[in-house]
């Protein structure tokens, strides 16, 4: 046995339910039990402890509180282990990751979240194969001691994913998550296929940095064909509202009607945020130029999210309202790819 050490938190969800052999019904089981849900665990080389998060929830309820706490139980367990773990219901997965990714700066060790579609206690369950397989990369290290995996991240059904740019994008496959704009950073076959220039590298000698605080005074708006000014109106004039990541068509488009601009330009004038990402979910991002559509929103003092996923632009945006920094600053980070959440030509 090598002696790296991985914590394992369970927040909840599918992952941690078995058959109630009464009533047929799933029902969350006793972590403490684990060993007999996962026989083969002996046989990964690390030291692996178990811990819970309670209360255990659906991952439908995940909120920015939710990720502090999940954050701080990793940093104030950062020095006693050399990796960790996440359970985690795969509803809201993508969004604790994005979070997750914000929260822990200059991360230097392998956060990994994982879960399952079927539970844990039942015959075809994905999820013995997920954890397993993310204990097992989250023990990678260099032979000099550094860690390979240096960031948040998914692993699902055999891939391991940026977290903060993945999304769940099926709800009955197990291949659950997609990451539309960034390749995958390792595959698991019959060997694990690191693609290692794709891993995230904090910068050197600077220590975990842990936040804790995030604005959710975040909306999201999707825009759509026939959208009512009075709907929008009646979002942007939300008591205390910050920012809005809007969600538009192809590459950043948007109706070009006057009373729809103006009423995003008069949310800017009152310094709410307004961040485009786009609705398509196979990949490519927001060109605010491309279109005269696009650019009557770059005029009204729209913020180009660049290819983020909803998921990250609305965590970063609660992260970055979060912290100590000016309007403007905020306004530059959100197009500034902080954890490799976004690129840019
Ligand atoms: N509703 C569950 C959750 O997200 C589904 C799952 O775990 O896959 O917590």
């Amino acid at each position: 046995m090598s002696n790296r050490k991985i914590l394992v938190i369970y927040t909840g969800g599918t992952i941690g339910m078995i058959m109630d052999p009464a009533s047929k019904a799933l029902v969350p089981f006793e972590f403490e039990h684990i060993h007999e849900q996962l026989p083969m665990l002996h046989l990964i080389e690390a030291e692996v402890t178990f811990q819970s998060l309670l209360p255990l929830i659906d991952s439908s309820d995940t909120n920015p509180d939710f990720w502090v706490r999940l954050a701080r139980m990793v940093k104030n367990e950062y020095d006693n282990y050399d990796g960790f773990v996440i359970l985690h219901g795969t509803d809201t997965m993508a969004y604790t990751a994005s979070a997750m990714s914000f929260l822990l700066e200059n991360l230097a060790k392998p956060v990994i979240l994982t879960g399952s579609q079927l539970p844990l206690g039942v015959i075809r369950t994905d999820g013995r194969r997920n954890i397993l397989n993310a204990i097992a990369i989250a023990a990678e290290y260099y032979i000099n001691n550094t860690p390979l995996v240096q960031e948040v991240c998914i692993y699902f059904q055999n891939n391991l994913y940026r977290g903060n740019r993945t999304y769940k994008d099926n709800a009955s496959r197990f291949n659950a998550f997609y990451s539309p704009n960034y390749p995958i950073l390792a595959e698991v076959n019959t060997h694990v296929e690191y693609h290692r220039s794709n891993l995230f590298r904090p910068k050197l000698d600077e220590q975990l940095c842990f936040h804790t605080r995030m604005d959710d005074n975040v909306a999201i708006v999707k825009i759509y064909p026939g959208i009512r000014n009075e709907f929008l109106e009646s979002v942007f004039n939300t008591k205390g509202l910050r920012a809005v990541v809007m969600e538009t068509f192809g590459v950043g488009n948007a109706p070009t009607n006057p009373a729809f601009i103006n009423i995003l330009r008069q949310a800017v004038e009152r310094d709410i945020i307004i961040v485009n990402v786009t609705q398509c979910k196979g990949g490519g991002g927001v060109e605010m130029g491309r279109y005269l559509t696009g650019k009557h929103l770059a005029d009204a003092g729209v913020i180009s999210g660049y290819d983020m996923t909803t998921e990250a632009a609305v965590t970063k945006v609660m992260y970055l309202l979060g912290q100590d920094v000016t309007l403007e600053e905020v306004k530059k980070y959100i197009g500034y790819p902080l954890r490799g959440e976004l690129t840019r030509e």
